[in-house]
């Protein structure tokens, strides 16, 4: 390395130690060690590969390990982090999902494309596309059959209060009415097996429904999530009159606390063992036969440990019939619920999942919900 190869890095290196290039612009993730030089912003690598596809905006350079010219150095000494974020995030909506390290690669993608290639956060008029409270278009979406996706005709109408779905395309009548209320979405590429695929969950006389969708594009698909959040956004500003936005923020959509397979026995504790696929959201326990069910085999409402709900590892010592050897037993004041995981990792993580749910006080409107549970047959 030159002299002034090393002087640049040297100089590079004390940008870097700003706190606003201490984490990646765009997902947050600790320190950078990537960077744009054309947009004068420090990258995680992930982000950085991201960057790769819009070229001709950005062009990114390993920190450490790419020569870097004096020009370029300067151009980072002016701008960083903090420039480019009061740039391009002048007019972020409240609703708008701002993604994480853990986030898929479409949500981080239709970030960084919205931030830096449409410039939507700039100029207001840009966002039409999931501000308007209208929304309409056609999504495939997965059939009860064989699991195929066909295209389907959704309407999203903040005046309506619902998200609907039409099976024919000339229908006056909807599939499904979603209220708004009760709507959650959240990516799930993998479980879907779709690189755009979004579940939608709503309720239905109290039951968690389940649809899975997708789009071909990206955009038109982070763009529907970001839709949806809008139009929760405008309905809890209504519920909740002079709530702050960063108290509504966290209710638009929530991802599910954790899922995966466990083994579970009826009411009586002899029915034999069966795997099934779980969901944790929030405070619902729901198992499914298959993962992409349209409805959960049975839902639990999981308490708090003042209202007499308790996690312990293990079963009872008589239990027979599991597979798997990692149990957990859920104590609600109704009754005892037996699973076992299938490695010690799952049982720790469930375990932990369960614990956090049990040991954070109940919210007065969760009296509610826990009583509608009560009452099911
Ligand atoms: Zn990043």
């Amino acid at each position: 390395m030159s002299k002034d190869q090393e002087k640049s890095k040297t100089l590079l290196v004390e940008i870097l130690k700003r706190p606003a290039n201490g984490s990646c612009v765009d997902c947050g993730a600790a320190d950078p060690d990537w960077a744009s030089c054309t947009l004068g912003v420090f990258l995680c690598q992930s982000c950085s590969d991201i960057h790769r596809n819009i070229s001709q905006i950005s062009k990114v350079k390993s920190i450490l390990l790419a020569p870097w010219s004096d020009v370029e150095v300067e151009f980072m000494l002016s701008n960083g982090n903090d420039a480019a974020k009061a740039k391009y995030e002048q007019k972020v909506p409240a609703f708008y999902y701002r993604p994480t390290p853990t986030d898929c690669l479409l949500l981080r993608e239709q970030w960084i494309r919205a931030r830096y290639e449409r410039k939507e956060f700039v100029c207001v008029e840009r966002q039409e596309p999931y501000s308007s409270g209208y929304r309409e278009g056609f999504l495939w979406k997965r059939g009860r059959d064989k699991g195929q996706f066909l295209s389907r005709k959704f309407i999203l109408s903040e005046r309506d209060g619902a998200l609907k779905y039409f099976n024919k395309h000339d229908a006056r009548e909807p599939k499904a009415l979603m209220k708004i209320h009760t709507l959650n979405a959240s990516f799930q590429p993998e479980k879907i097996g779709q690189p755009h695929g979004l579940q939608i969950t709503y309720l239905k006389n109290n039951s968690t429904r389940n649809i899975f969708v997708y789009h071909e594009d990206g955009k038109e698909m982070v763009d529907w999530f970001n839709a949806i959040r809008a139009a929760r956004f405008h309905y809890l500003q209504v519920a909740f009159p002079g709530a702050y936005d960063t108290d509504l923020v966290p209710k638009l959509t929530r991802n599910y606390i954790k899922e995966g397979y466990m083994e579970k026995t009826g009411p009586k504790h002899t029915e034999g063992f069966k795997r099934r696929w779980f969901t944790l959201d929030d405070r619902r326990l729901m198992y499914f036969k298959d993962p992409l069910d349209a409805y959960a085999r049975g839902e639990v409402f999981i308490g708090s440990k003042e209202n007499s709900y308790t996690v312990l590892p293990g079963l009872t010592p008589s239990t027979q019939g599991y597979h798997w050897q990692y149990g957990i037993t859920i104590v609600t004041p109704d009754r005892k619920f037996l699973f076992t995981c299938e490695t010690e990792e799952e049982q720790r993580d469930w375990m932990a999942a369960f614990q956090g749910v049990v040991n954070r006080p109940m919210l007065p409107q969760e009296y509610a919900v826990e009583a509608h549970f009560k009452h099911k047959p």
